[in-house]
C-alpha cells in the first residue's frame, strides 16, 4: 500500500503551513507519533492514482490456487451450529442463486461497519430483543450496533480571496488535455483529492484531554464548496454531502465557482454516540443507523471553537496576502442569529455538517466482561467458536485520524493473530 504526497499544490497549502505555525502549530509529518501540527496531506495513491485496498493486497495475488474470489456475491449469513456454538459456513446469493462454502477453521467477517453487525444479527448474534422483533432465533445475546462513532466535518467556513487563480476550480481544470495529462504523469491538479491539500490537527480549549491528543482535524482545501461550481462542472462535493440547492444557493450562490479557500473542521471524538439496528431480517436491506449526531451540546461547541480557529489562521498574513475574507453564508434557519456570532455558528453547524464515513464501533472490541463489546482482543466474537470479524467495526473508540488507515492494519494485525492461532494446530 503506496502513501505518497500530492506533486499538485497551491499557494494555499503554503499559507496554510505557515499560518499554523504563526498560530503555534509546528509543520508536521502528521503519520510520525506527534502529530499535533500541520502537514502536507499523504494519499494512499500511487503516481497519483488512487490505490485501493484491493488494488494494493489482493490483485497481485488473484491467481494463487488457495485464493478463490466470488465477484458479485452477497454473504446473507453466517452458518453456526447451535448445539457447540461454532461458525462452520458461509450462506451467500450469486446470480440469484443461493449457495453456502464451509469453512475448515474459521470464518473471518469482514464486511464493514454497516454490513458485518447486519449479518451477525441475521446469524442470530446481536442483541435480544432485536432479533426477536424480526424472528430471528437467537444464538448469542451480544451488544451489536449497539455502539456506532462517526466523524461529522462543517464544510461552511468558506473565505473569499481578491486573487484570480490560485485555488483548484473544476471549470478551469477538468479539461480533456488536464486528464490526459494525469492519466500518462499522474502530476497535475486532477491528481488532488477532492482539492484537499493539507492536514492540521488541533486541541481547542474545550478540550478536557489531558495528553497532546487533538479534538479536531482541519482539513485544508485548496478551494471549497463552491469550486465545483460552474455550468459544466460536476458539483460533486455539494451532491456527495446531500446539500438541498435550496440551501446551497441561497449560504453560497453568489460565491459558485469562484476562487476561495477553507478548512473543514472534523470533530475527532465526539461525544455523542449512535447505534445501527436491523430493518428487517432481509439481507439485502440496509440496516438503520442513527448517527445522533450533536446531541451532546460539547460537539457543537467544539466545532465552533474550531471555526474560531480557521478564523485566526485567516487572518495572519500569509492568508491576507491573498484578500481571504469570511464569506457570511445565509442559511435560511439561522436568519434570527447575527452573523458571525457562536449561535450563528452553531446554527450553520447543525444546518450544513455532513458525515466523512467514518462509521466505527458497531461491533466493538473488548474484553469478557465488557457490556459493549462484541468481539475479544483477537477479534473473536464472544461466545462463538471460530468466528472473527476483522473490519473497522471493531474499533472501541474514536481514533484521531481517517479510519482507511487503521482498517488496514487490522487487517494486518488480524493476519499475524491467524496465523499464530492455527500455526501448532
Ligand atoms: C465516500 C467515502 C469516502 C471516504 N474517504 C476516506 C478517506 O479519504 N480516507 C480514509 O481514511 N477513509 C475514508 N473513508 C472511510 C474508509 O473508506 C472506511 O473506513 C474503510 O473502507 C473501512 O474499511 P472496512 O474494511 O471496515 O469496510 P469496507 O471498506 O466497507 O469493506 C467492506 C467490504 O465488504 C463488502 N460487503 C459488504 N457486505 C457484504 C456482503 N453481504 N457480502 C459480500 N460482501 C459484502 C463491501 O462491498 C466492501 O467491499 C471513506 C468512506 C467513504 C464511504
Amino acid at each position: 500500500m503506496n502513501v505518497e504526497f500530492i506533486n499538485f499544490k497551491t499557494p494555499l497549502i503554503r499559507a496554510f503551513l505557515e499560518a499554523g505555525r504563526i498560530l503555534g502549530s509546528p509543520t508536521v509529518d502528521y503519520n510520525a507519533p506527534e502529530h499535533l501540527g500541520f502537514g502536507y496531506v499523504q494519499t494512499t495513491t500511487r503516481n497519483g492514482k488512487r490505490l485501493s485496498a484491493a488494488k494494493a493486497f489482493l490483485h497481485p495475488y488473484k491467481k494463487r490456487r488457495n485464493l478463490h474470489i466470488l465477484p458479485m456475491a452477497t454473504a446473507t449469513k453466517v452458518l453456526i451450529d447451535t448445539t457447540t456454538n461454532t461458525a462452520y459456513g458461509v450462506q451467500y446469493v450469486r446470480n440469484r442463486l443461493k449457495n453456502e462454502v464451509r469453512a475448515r477453521r474459521e470464518i473471518i467477517l469482514s464486511a464493514g461497519p454497516m454490513a458485518s453487525p447486519q449479518l451477525l444479527m441475521l446469524s442470530g448474534i446481536g442483541p435480544r430483543d432485536q432479533l426477536s422483533r424480526h424472528g430471528i432465533p437467537l444464538i448469542k445475546d451480544l451488544p451489536v450496533g449497539r455502539t456506532l462513532y462517526d466523524h461529522i466535518t462543517f464544510p461552511g467556513i468558506i473565505f473569499s480571496l481578491n486573487t484570480t487563480g490560485v485555488s483548484f476550480m473544476e471549470s478551469r481544470s477538468g479539461t480533456v488535455s488536464k486528464f490526459l495529462k494525469w492519466m500518462q504523469f499522474g502530476d497535475n491538479e486532477v491528481a488532488s483529492p477532492g482539492g484537499v491539500e493539507g492536514i492540521g490537527y488541533i486541541k481547542t480549549p474545550l478540550s478536557t484531554e489531558v495528553e497532546d491528543i487533538p479534538d479536531i482535524e482541519l482539513i485544508s482545501i485548496g478551494g471549497s464548496l463552491v469550486s465545483d461550481g460552474g455550468p459544466k462542472s460536476s458539483k460533486a462535493t455539494r451532491r456527495g454531502m446531500r446539500l438541498s440547492d435550496d440551501i446551497f444557493n441561497a449560504a453560497f450562490g453568489s460565491i459558485d465557482n469562484t476562487d476561495t479557500w477553507s478548512a473543514f473542521p472534523m470533530l475527532l471524538h465526539p461525544k455523542s454516540v449512535g447505534s445501527l439496528e436491523l430493518k428487517n431480517n432481509n439481507p439485502f436491506s440496509h440496516p438503520l443507523l442513527y448517527g445522533n449526531y450533536l446531541t451532546h451540546p460539547i460537539d457543537a461547541a467544539t466545532f465552533v471553537a474550531a471555526v474560531r480557529h480557521v478564523q485566526a489562521l485567516a487572518a495572519t498574513p500569509p492568508f491576507q496576502k491573498f484578500g481571504a475574507k469570511i464569506h457570511p453564508a445565509q442559511y435560511p434557519e439561522c436568519r434570527k442569529f447575527n452573523f458571525d456570532s457562536d449561535e450563528y455558528w452553531e446554527c450553520a453547524v447543525r444546518t450544513l455538517s455532513a458525515t466523512l464515513h467514518h462509521q466505527i464501533a458497531t461491533c466493538r472490541m473488548g474484553p469478557v466482561g465488557d457490556p459493549l463489546a462484541v468481539v475479544d482482543p483477537e477479534l473473536r466474537v464472544h461466545g462463538i467458536n471460530r468466528l472473527r470479524v476483522v473490519d473497522s467495526s471493531i474499533i472501541p473508540q474514536t481514533v484521531s485520524a481517517h479510519t482507511h488507515a487503521p482498517a488496514v492494519m487490522i487487517g494486518e494485525k488480524a493476519a499475524d493473530m491467524i496465523r499464530s492461532s492455527w500455526r501448532y494446530k
